[in-house]
C-alpha cells in the first residue's frame, strides 16, 4: 500500500482550504526577547515576534537562566527516571511546594506539560470516580477535550461561559453522581475571561467539584500572579487548578494543585504521570525561579498591561478591527485563511514582523485571526511600526476598517 499518497491527499487537502501549517524556523536571541532570527527555507532575517506565549518574556530572565545553568551544574542533565523509579529529584518538591503556596493548595502535582497534565487529570478523575460526570465549556482547549475523551466516563457540554446553562446542564445530572465542572480562565483563542465567581456558586449548589485550566493567566493575573482566581479572590472555592510553565513562567511543563488528597489520588492513578520521564531538574529549577520572581515582582505584569492597552488604543485609532476582551491577547480578525496567511506572510517579508496565521481546527473555520500578545518588552516603537504595517495592509487588501 502506498502510505505516502494517503497521507498526501489528506495534506494536500489542507493547503486547498489554506489551512496547511508553515512554521517559522526562529532562532531566540538570549536578552533580546522579542527579537529573534528567522532561518525559514534559508531566508535568515531579524524578525520582532508578535505572537509569544513567553508572555511576559521569563525566558530570558536572568533569573530564571542562572537558577537553570547553577541546577545543570549541580544536578546535571536529565533527571535519571519516571517519577517513581529513580526521577523524583528535590527540585521537583521544590517547585510542587511552590505552586502549592502559588495557588493556597494543599499540594501540586509537576507533568511534562500543560497539555500533559490536563489529559492525564482529567482522564483520571473522569475513570476512576465510580460514575462521574464531566461538564465541560464547549470552548476548552484540546487537551481538556481528550482527558475528557480518555476517561469514557458521561459527559455535558455547556455553552460558553453560560453559567444558567451549566446551572441546567448540572441539575439534570444523578444527585448523587460526583460532577466536575471543567472550564479555563483566560480562553486564548478570544481572550475572554471566565465569570469563576459564577461558576463556583452554580458547582457549590451542585455538589460538583470545580476544574479550572489557568494556562493562560498563571504568572499574569493576580497580586502574586497566581491567576485570574487569585485576582477574583477565589482560589479557595476552585476545587483544581491547573496551568503550565511554559509561558508566563518561560520554561516548560504543567501542574495541577489541589487537596493532598486528590493530588495523591491523580499521582498514584494516572498513566500520563506515572509512566514517562520526570522533568530535568533544571526545568524544574528555572520554574521555581520564575514563579518565586513573579510572586513578588509586579513590574512584568504591569509594565506589559501597559503595552496591551497602547496597542489596542493605536489599533483603534487606525480602525483596525480587534476583539474587545479584557484580557492580554488581542485578535486581530481576518475572517478567511488565505487572506490571513497573506496578511502574515507580507508582514513577516516586508517588515520583520512575525505573527503566525491562526487557523482551523485552533479556531473555527471563516474566524481565522491574527493574535497579538504584547508584552512588557514590546517598545512603544515597535507598537507604531506594527500598527503602521497593519494600517498600510489593510489598505492594500481593501479591508474593512471599524468605525470609532
Ligand atoms: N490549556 C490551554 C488552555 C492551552 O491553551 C494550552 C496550550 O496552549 C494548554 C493547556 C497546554 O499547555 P502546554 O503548552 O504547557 O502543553
Amino acid at each position: 500500500m502506498d502510505f505516502d499518497a494517503l497521507f498526501n491527499t489528506q495534506l494536500d487537502a489542507l493547503r486547498e482550504e489554506g489551512n496547511y501549517r508553515i512554521f517559522a524556523e526562529l532562532e531566540r536571541k538570549c536578552g533580546q526577547h522579542p527579537r529573534a532570527r528567522n532561518y525559514h527555507e534559508g531566508q535568515e532575517r531579524d524578525v520582532t515576534v508578535w505572537c509569544s506565549n513567553d508572555y511576559l518574556g521569563m525566558g530570558h530572565s536572568p533569573v530564571v537562566i542562572d537558577a537553570m545553568k547553577a541546577a545543570i551544574d549541580a544536578n546535571g542533565a536529565g533527571s535519571g527516571g519516571t517519577r517513581n523509579i529513580s526521577g523524583t529529584n528535590h527540585q521537583h518538591l521544590l517547585l510542587e511546594r511552590e505552586l502549592a503556596d502559588l495557588h493556597g493548595k494543599e499540594n501540586a502535582l509537576l507533568f511534562t506539560s500543560g497539555y500533559v497534565s490536563n489529559w492525564a487529570a482529567l482522564s483520571t478523575l473522569g475513570a476512576k470516580l465510580p460514575g462521574a460526570v464531566i461538564l465541560s465549556d464547549e470552548l476548552n482547549h484540546a487537551s481538556m477535550i481528550e482527558g475528557i475523551r480518555h476517561a469514557r466516563c458521561a459527559k455535558k457540554i455547556w455553552r460558553h461561559n453560560d453559567v444558567e446553562d451549566l446551572d441546567r446542564k448540572l441539575a439534570e445530572c444523578d444527585p448523587d453522581a460526583p460532577k466536575i465542572v471543567a472550564f479555563e480562565s483566560v480562553y486564548s483563542m478570544d481572550g475572554d475571561i471566565a465569570p469563576i465567581a459564577e461558576i463556583c456558586d452554580v458547582a457549590e449548589a451542585h455538589g460538583a467539584m470545580t476544574y479550572l485550566d489557568e494556562v493562560h493567566a498563571v504568572g499574569m493575573y493576580g497580586p502574586r500572579g497566581g491567576g485570574v482566581a487569585e485576582r477574583d479572590g477565589v482560589m479557595d472555592r476552585v476545587t483544581l487548578i491547573e496551568g503550565t510553565l511554559g509561558k508566563a513562567f518561560g520554561v516548560l511543563g504543567g501542574y495541577i494543585t489541589g487537596s493532598a488528597a486528590l493530588c495523591d489520588f491523580v499521582r498514584s492513578f494516572a498513566s500520563g504521570f506515572i509512566f514517562t520521564t520526570a522533568l530535568p531538574p533544571a526545568i524544574a529549577a528555572g520554574a521555581t525561579a520564575s514563579i518565586r520572581h513573579l510572586k513578588n515582582s509586579p513590574f512584568e505584569r504591569t509594565k506589559q498591561k501597559r503595552q496591551v492597552a497602547r496597542l489596542r488604543a493605536q489599533l483603534d485609532a487606525h480602525g483596525i478591527p480587534h476583539l474587545d476582551n479584557p484580557s492580554h491577547i488581542i485578535p486581530v480578525m481576518i475572517g478567511d485563511p488565505v487572506k490571513c496567511k497573506f496578511i502574515s506572510d507580507t508582514l513577516m517579508d516586508n517588515y520583520g514582523i512575525y505573527v503566525q496565521p491562526i487557523n482551523y481546527p485552533t479556531v473555527p473555520k471563516g474566524t481565522e485571526r491574527l493574535r497579538f500578545t504584547p508584552g512588557p518588552l514590546h517598545s512603544d516603537d515597535d507598537i507604531d511600526l506594527l500598527v503602521d504595517a497593519l494600517s498600510d495592509l489593510w489598505r492594500q487588501c481593501a479591508l474593512a476598517r471599524a468605525v470609532a
